[in-house]
């Protein structure tokens, strides 16, 4: 046995927060990571003075004050405000769906000529059941629109044809009837000045943790299970138990970075392209996220491609559809058996599409199972 109370496998955010809290109770941890740095998927890495997030733009954004408080102990917070702008052919178009987007795309000026305007393209649906998500997304918001922000993006997003899409994927969109480009609803919002990497580094900086990167835990894995009391796990549950119930879904992504001899390049952290013909989904300038900060005279870009994924890929979202979902359970149940010292926890470990607050919360969640 190690001197250890728990091994941490994966340095983002979830690993770090429960490792954090369980060394502020006096635990012993180690914690592995088989990439060469910390962070998972919050990694942000400095560039000629630019804050470059090396795995997709990331925008905290939460209406949970108890996460939020939590949070500032480890970054202070710009007041960045999410608002993307499509670009379809050429034409830019603000989002979300809002009074600007209504009349750059109509011209019209009021609500209630947004509204009219709406209910006249939806008719194009009335009284049928949408089959797909192309029927879905005209009925709850018109051709002009679906056709110009959504089709292309999406189809682009999941590798398929929106007709070969399921309605439910768009249960509804948000539309807002006032000239307001903030991309989220909630209560705070914002990019933590100097990047998200030290939040990480600051949570696992204690004399109780001791991390190694560069180590796969599948290299030792019996090893490590025999070892150590309790590990908490957060790659992926199926590899876990070596995809013995099944393969899960993912999706992947593919990461495109340039850095360029130009001050500003596009004028705003993220441009959608949200045609058919684009082949990436998106263009992120990085420099936009702390206003500009950083070398004049140059910038950095990321084109992100979506990607579908197979093993040895990364897996960045699980596809959260009924049948992934029953072999997750599948997998949850299995796990209760035949793992009764692990916990599995995070994006990979929970199958659950987490934003950065959601991971915090649960592990919070998971440390006062724990430890109370
Ligand atoms: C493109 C993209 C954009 C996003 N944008 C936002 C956003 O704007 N706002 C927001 O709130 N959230 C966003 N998120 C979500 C956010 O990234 C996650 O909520 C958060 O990173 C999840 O943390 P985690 O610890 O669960 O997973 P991860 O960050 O994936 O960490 C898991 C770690 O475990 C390591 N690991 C896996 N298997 C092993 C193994 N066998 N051995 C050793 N180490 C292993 C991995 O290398 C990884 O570092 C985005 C995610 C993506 C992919």
């Amino acid at each position: 046995m190690t001197q250890y109370d728990y091994l941490v496998v994966g340095a983002g955010l979830f690993g770090a927060t429960f490792a954090y809290e369980a060394a502020q109770r006096g635990k012993r941890v180690k914690v592995i990571e088989k990439r060469d740095h910390l962070a998972g998927n919050i990694y942000t890495k400095e560039e000629f003075g630019i804050q470059v997030h090396q795995y997709g733009a990331h925008i905290f954004h939460t209406s949970n004050k108890e996460v939020w408080n939590y949070v500032q102990k480890f970054a202070e917070f710009n007041r960045y405000t999410n608002s993307p702008v499509a670009n379809y052919n050429g034409k830019m178009y603000n989002l979300p769906f809002n009074m600007n987007t209504f009349s750059e795309m109509w011209g019209v000026r009021t609500p209630q000529e947004a509204i009219d305007k709406i209910n006249e393209q939806r008719q194009e649906m009335a009284g049928k059941e949408p089959q797909n998500l192309e029927e879905q997304a005209i009925s709850l918001i018109g051709r002009d629109i679906y056709e110009k922000l959504i089709k292309g993006y999406t189809e682009k997003q999941w590798g398929r044809k929106a007709t070969e899409l399921p309605a439910f994927i768009i249960r509804r969109l948000p539309v807002r009837l006032t000239y307001d480009n903030n991309y989220f609803n909630d209560d705070y919002q914002g990019i933590p000045k100097g990047g998200y990497t030290q939040i990480v580094e600051k949570m696992l900086a204690s004399d109780l943790i001791d991390v190694e990167t560069g180590v796969d835990f599948f290299d030792q894995k019996d090893q490590y299970l025999q070892e150590f009391p309790k590990v908490v796990f957060t790659g992926m549950i199926d590899q876990f138990f070596n995809y013995e119930l099944g393969e899960l879904e993912y999706r992947s992504l593919k990461f495109e970075t340039e850095t360029l001899d130009e001050g500003n390049h596009q004028g705003n952290a993220v441009v959608n392209y949200t045609d058919a013909e684009t082949p990436y989904t998106r263009i992120i300038e990085h420099k936009h996220f702390e206003f500009g900060k950083g070398d004049e005279i140059k910038t950095v870009i990321t084109r992100e491609y979506p990607a579908d994924w197979q093993r040895g890929d990364e897996p960045y979202y699980p596809v959260n559809n009924d049948k992934n979902n029953q072999l997750y359970q599948q997998y949850q149940n299995y796990a209760a058996e035949q793992a009764k010292n692990v916990i599995f926890g995070g994006r990979l470990g929970q199958y659950k599409y987490y934003n950065m607050d959601q991971v915090i919360a649960a592990a919070l969640e998971t440390v006062q199972q724990e430890f109370n």
